[in-house]
């Protein structure tokens, strides 16, 4: 069995054509432990968001080989990503991505349905979750009726309901004012203590990539910087 929940080797990304080629990702080897508490930061462009939809299969490298939980994921099939996508991994995107036609419950319960839960337990559960990220009352609210911060409750709920091992976070307090930034975070790191939930999320923010128990830093799409911030700070 692969120890790693996240194993990348040698991934390149490149967008574009020709003349015109991007280097997105320009060589990644990276091996992510069940349980991590991991951040990714860089400057605008470094790759983040690449190495993200790469990691969850949105994207497929253009070298390199990807496994998630012992499967490699660019070998896989599209049915077969779906599956393993449904089955292992949550994702939060900055944008929330909400479907606008359908309700905060909704929404929250969407993958819970796709992967043939219950309607019973679909609704016991995504009450629970909905009140515990403070949107009890709200749960037929459509995401227009929602502030932004609400909007992205809704898409951490939707992204933990079925208790991924492996949530992916790109840059979630992105577009959320800090007290919400800080009550994600504070989730999130409840859910990694609890439930041993792998995260790896991206940050711009200082205060929130202080937060993670791991630092990896891009730079033109390679990765420059593996530190400990926890350990760094009791030094
Ligand atoms: P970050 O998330 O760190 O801002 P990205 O992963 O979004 O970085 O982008 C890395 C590089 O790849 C940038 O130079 C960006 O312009 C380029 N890039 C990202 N997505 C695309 C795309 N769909 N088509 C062409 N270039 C892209």
């Amino acid at each position: 069995m692969d120890p790693a929940i996240v194993r990348l080797e040698g991934v390149v990304k490149d967008y574009g054509e020709g003349q015109v080629v991007t280097r997105a990702l320009a060589g990644i080897d990276l091996e992510i432990r069940p349980g991590e508490f991991t951040a990714v930061a860089g400057p605008s462009g470094s790759g983040k968001s690449t190495l993200l939809n790469i990691v969850s299969g949105l994207d497929r490298p253009t070298e390199g080989r990807v496994f998630v939980a012992g499967e490699e994921i660019t070998a896989a099939s599209g049915s077969r990503l779906s599956e393993l996508r449904l089955r292992h991994i949550g994702f939060v995107f900055q944008a929330y991505n909400l479907i606008p036609v359908l309700t905060a419950f909704e929404n929250a319960e969407y993958i819970l349905m796709l992967q043939g839960v219950r309607p019973g337990e679909r609704r016991e559960r995504v009450l629970e979750l909905l009140a515990q990220v403070g949107l009890a009352g709200m749960e037929d609210r459509f995401p227009r009726e929602l502030s932004g911060g609400q909007q992205q409750w809704v898409a951490i709920a939707r992204a933990i309901a079925s208790s991924p091992a492996l949530v992916l976070a790109d840059e979630p307090t992105a577009n959320v004012d800090q007290g919400t930034a800080s009550s994600l975070m504070d989730l999130m790191a409840r859910l990694n203590e609890e439930r041993g939930t792998t995260f790896l999320f991206s940050s711009h923010d200082r205060g929130v990539l202080e937060r993670s128990r791991r630092l990896l830093t891009l730079t033109d799409g390679r990765i420059t910087g593996d530190t400990a911030p926890d350990a760094d700070a009791a030094q």
